[in-house]
């Protein structure tokens, strides 16, 4: 029996013998195992808000060699109006009117400390 299916990982048809077949090929398999495994350590660093091992993991997604970074470059909603001095309702009101870029990450709110720190240089 042959399947028509399309693989998990890259999108592309291909021909199942199996019906537990989820990938076109080996390399697939492994590429979406590596990606989940990604996924996973970057669900534990935002729980433990562990924003060295975020950093990192972002760093080698460049494509660049992991280097100790420095804690404090990604701030999370209350990190970031603590920094800033203001409630959490200005922080997203300067949000909303484009002052202050933020990143998401699943439904996590990441904001750059560059960001926070280029709001100073607009406003002087
Ligand atoms: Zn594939």
């Amino acid at each position: 029996m042959k399947l028509q299916k399309n693989c998990l990982y890259c999108n592309t048809e291909f021909t199942a013998r199996a019906t537990t077949t989820k990938y076109c090929s080996h390399k697939c398999n492994q590429r979406h195992y590596k990606q989940k495994q990604r996924d996973k350590n970057i669900e534990k660093a935002l729980s433990e808000n562990n924003l060295r091992v975020l950093s990192a993991i972002r760093a080698k997604d460049r494509g660049q060699s992991v280097q100790p970074v420095q804690q404090e470059e990604f701030l999370n909603v209350p990190q970031a109006c603590e920094f800033l001095g203001v409630s959490r309702g200005t922080l997203y009101n300067l949000i909303n009117k484009n002052c202050v870029k933020i990143n998401k990450l699943g439904r996590r709110t990441i904001v750059k400390k560059s960001e926070l720190l280029n709001l100073f240089e607009y406003e002087n």
